[in-house]
């Protein structure tokens, strides 16, 4: 029987739409399946360099550069307050735990051309890439859910089973590429899909207009200009943290992250959840209380997870279908366009030989896998100290390696040394109870080996 194409794509976010621009461009035939109608809101506002050789690639650079999304030329991490933390447990680290911040101009990233990345409104962003995938010759069917994927019948085909609004409809394809996002649809039809064992965390986030962003980072003890950059305000509580994400010149993007637990002992509504805890930073809670929130709160939870297989005969899973790792550093969406740019290559080169089966994804499996073993790590040094993330970022031996994570730039074969270096001294702090930054650890224990399902 013949496939009406040869590749299907569950969901049409960046992950998605990215795959498919990629395939239809090589000239395979694509189908698109999305749930929603764009634009739709979405979490995941700020963006990583590592995404700019992708979108240059696919050739949507321009129409993101006309959109006017706000530039992102870096990152800045505050604290309540000076810790006056001792550091005479390594000599030669100096650091200024109240504040620091990095700019991406300061490491030239291969393949990236502009020392800026961008905010943005997820809704224009996603709708963007999508339509994009459609010039480029992809066919996309918006507010068509995806319920179940047949792999029984014929050996060379899946058939996807749909519904739009009350009629149910089948499609059929040679290979079904799962970018349903943390719907996971395949990880969850196939089993695979594994919580991560610590990494339970829960987010209620909005917008706001009005914040005086200048105002609010001088108040964190950063330079006003930065004031565009995305800020990670860390909270007196621990393992807790508030993001500051631009969204245009008056709009801001506040979300409060923290451990799912906390919300449930709380036992309050989510409103008064959000609060309390940005009350915790009295200078941030006074600038938005006097901006206007113009967002129903909303919640994310429970989202991190691994799965045991990302690919199979007939399969693929990209962006947050394959994998989710807590957001701290705004890695999703390079994650998302990068596993896009990876498989694409494994299937068009399968396209070509003819045969859809497991081995020939192999290359995408080890990249991603090894790619992501380095976020997952790095996020969990970072859960385990924090103060040792500030104190590398500010110290001239490491800073450039950090960077080069904070730039999303894993794909490669280099190892990270920072964040290696970083490990050791952890271990250290852990393994020594009189250690001067014992006290400092946070109380998420991650595994520092990535999970692999
Ligand atoms: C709290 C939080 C904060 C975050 N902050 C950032 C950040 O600052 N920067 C960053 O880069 N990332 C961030 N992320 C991550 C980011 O949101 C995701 O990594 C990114 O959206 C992944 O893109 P995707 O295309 O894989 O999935 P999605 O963007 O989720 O797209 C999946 C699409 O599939 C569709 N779909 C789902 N199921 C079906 C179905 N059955 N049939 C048809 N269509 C379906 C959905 O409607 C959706 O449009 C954050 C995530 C969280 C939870």
């Amino acid at each position: 029987m013949t496939a009406d194409f040869d590749v299907a794509i569950i969901g049409g976010g960046p992950a998605g739409a990215t795959t498919a621009s990629y395939l239809a461009q090589a000239g395979l035939s694509v189908l698109v399946l999305e749930a929603e109608v764009f634009p739709r809101p979405h979490v995941g506002e700020s963006l990583v360099p590592a995404t700019t050789p992708v979108l240059v690639e696919i050739g949507v650079m321009d129409e993101i550069e006309a959109a006017g999304f706000p530039k992102k030329y870096g990152a800045a991490w505050t604290s309540a307050e000076s810790r006056n933390v001792p550091h005479n447990g390594f000599t030669g680290l100096y650091h200024d735990f109240r504040a620091a911040e990095i700019m991406f101009v300061e490491r030239d990233q291969p393949q990236v051309d502009r020392d800026y990345t961008f905010h943005v409104d997820r809704g224009k962003f996603d709708l963007i890439l999508l339509k994009h995938a459609e010039q480029s010759g992809a066919k996309v069917l918006s507010g068509v859910r995806v319920l179940k994927v047949d792999f029984d019948g014929d050996p060379d085909l899946v058939t996807l089973n749909c519904r739009l609004g009350p009629k149910t409809a089948d499609f059929t394809a040679r290979l079904v590429v799962d970018a349903s996002g943390r719907q996971t649809l395949l990880g969850r039809q196939l089993k695979v899909k594994v919580p991560d064992p610590v990494f339970a965390q829960y987010a209620i986030h909005s917008w706001f207009d009005g914040l005086d962003r200048t105002a609010a980072a001088k108040a964190a003890g950063v330079d006003g200009e930065r004031s565009d950059y995305i800020f990670v305000h860390f909270l007196p509580i621990k393992d807790t943290w508030v993001w500051q994400i631009p969204i245009t010149d008056t709009v801001t993007s506040i979300g409060v992250v923290t451990q799912k637990k906390r919300f449930q002992e709380a036992d309050v509504d989510r409103e008064t959840f959000f609060w309390d805890f940005v009350d915790s930073r009295p200078e941030l809670a006074e600038a938005l209380r006097d901006s206007k929130r113009v967002r129903p709160f909303k919640v994310e939870g429970d989202y991190s997870y691994v799965m045991k297989d990302i690919c199979g005969d007939r399969f693929v899973m990209v962006g947050d279908a394959a994998r989710f790792v807590d957001p701290i550093f705004s890695t999703g969406v390079s994650v998302a366009l990068n596993s896009a740019r990876i498989a694409s290559k494994d299937i068009i080169a399968a396209h070509q030989a003819g045969d859809f089966g497991a081995e020939r994804f192999a290359t995408f499996e080890s990249k991603i896998r090894r790619a992501v073993k380095h976020w997952y790590e790095f996020i969990s040094v970072y859960y385990r100290l924090n103060i040792l993330f500030t104190a590398f970022v500010q110290d001239p031996r490491y800073r450039v390696g950090v960077l080069k994570l904070l730039q999303g730039d894993v794909y490669d074969d280099e190892p990270p040394t920072a964040l290696y270096a970083m490990r050791e001294i952890l271990t250290a702090v852990e393994n020594d109870p009189t250690h001067l930054w014992h006290p400092y650890l946070g109380t998420l224990r991650a595994p520092l080996e990535a999970p692999t399902g």
